[in-house]
């Protein structure tokens, strides 16, 4: 395929085969209806360094209506509340100040600039959260950030100081519009954020369930250099920071701007050369995948052969996938167990398992659970021990699959 930011040829490495949108969990009512299903397949790019999916399904069906609300979990709440206060100090932010989020979900990012003074505007095309965003005093446009977007800001507020956007680049395939747009929205010293879950964590920690179809890129800062460059921007710092197992937050000005940069910079860009940029590592990545899938499914099938009863616990978007790439089905869990009532009640796509309440753990009393947040496990073993008896183990399937 052609790479969506150099226009290079890529080269495919990974395929986790047609599976359906993650988080498009079913209702009862439609459990009769086919799922639409596409390719996941991953790619990279020898000219420009980035990783992304070869196929792009239809935004519409993924970003209109969103089951996630950030303000929900409490490690999200303290991350962007701290991150408005770090932001709004360096950058001296106060009530002369602009501060624009893209992809604002229900606003929890600007809340915290508006503790500085800061005017705020948020643009968010899901409009169940961007409804919850306005109730909770943040004005949010509820759209796609384009061009039109960009300018009905500027004529009602004016130019931004900062523009934000968080887990949005890797998630749509109109990033050179969004940068284009940013420019002319950003003052001339305005500076740019973006958050990304990086994509040399996803490779150190093998989380390769973090690929779905609302995934399109995969970055290391190598892949974003070249991206910013190439759209008239430059990166002038970078930190490494926990969410989503693993983020870059990236700061980028108008290349003309000519902040000093920051040694970070240099810094993760020589970690990253002879790794990021070599198909070598994403070929080892790949056996190393189609390896685990082979354990996991080993492991599972000899469980059930002997007649032992498998639930599985959260019911996030990687899930999904996992089971999908896995083939896992029914026959195999017999019910999902998720902490959130909007996915209780539901259906897992694909495989169509059941999501339900962790009142059925303690009716069903299951000798193994499968971790599928895996990234709360120890937080779930703890909470499930309470629950169910003493033999209940638990298995956790990556980095690698294990049984505890
Ligand atoms: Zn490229």
């Amino acid at each position: 395929m052609e790479c969506r930011i150099c226009g290079s040829e890529t080269e495919s490495f990974l395929s986790l085969g047609e599976t359906p949108l993650a988080n498009s969990y079913v209702a009862v009512a439609d459990l009769g209806r086919t799922e639409p299903e596409f390719p996941l397949e991953l790619s990279f790019c020898q000219t420009c360094s980035v990783v992304q999916l070869t196929h792009t399904a239809p935004p519409e069906m993924m970003f209109k209506h969103y089951l996630y609300v950030t303000s929900t979990s409490n490690t999200f709440r303290q991350h962007f509340t701290k991150y408005a206060e770090d932001v709004a100090k360096e950058f001296n932010l106060n009530e002369n100040s602009l501060a624009v989020d893209i992809g604002s979900n229900d606003g929890l990012l600007l809340k915290g600039f508006q503790k500085f003074g800061v005017k705020t505007i948020g643009v968010e095309p899901a409009s169940n959260v961007a409804k919850i965003a306005e109730e909770d005093g943040v004005e949010t446009i509820n759209a796609f950030f384009n061009w039109n977007v960009a300018a009905q800001i500027i004529d009602s507020k004016g130019q931004a100081d900062v523009v934000t956007a968080n887990n949005v680049f890797a998630h749509t395939d109109t990033i050179k519009d969004i940068v284009k747009n940013v420019r002319k929205l950003l003052k001339d010293d305005g500076i740019f954020i973006i958050e990304v879950a990086y994509l040399v964590d996803m490779l150190e920690q093998m989380t390769f369930d973090a690929v779905y179809h609302e995934h399109l890129f995969y970055y290391s800062l190598t892949a974003l250099k070249y991206f910013f460059e190439d759209n008239g921007m430059s990166i002038f710092k970078v930190q490494h920071v926990s969410s989503h197992g693993g983020s870059l937050r990236v700061f980028v000005e108008k290349q003309e701007s000519g902040r000093q940069v920051d040694s970070s910079v240099a810094e993760m860009l020589g970690k990253e050369k002879g790794l990021v940029d070599s198909i070598r590592t994403y070929k080892k990545f790949a056996a190393e995948v189609y390896d685990n899938k082979e354990k996991l499914v080993k492991v599972l099938k000899e469980l059930k052969g002997h007649g032992k009863s498998i639930a599985g616990y959260g019911a996030p978007a990687k899930a999904t996938t996992l089971l999908s790439f896995c083939g896992i089905g029914k026959e195999v869990i017999d019910f999902i167990v998720d902490d959130s009532p909007l996915k209780q009640g539901l259906f897992m796509p694909g495989s169509h398992i059941p999501v339900v309440g962790p009142e059925m753990l303690e009716k069903k009393r299951p000798d193994y659970i499968l971790i599928l947040a895996w990234n709360f496990a120890d937080e779930i073993m703890k909470r499930c021990s309470e629950v169910v008896s003493g033999k209940t183990k638990f298995i956790v399937p990556v980095p690698e699959p294990r049984i505890m």
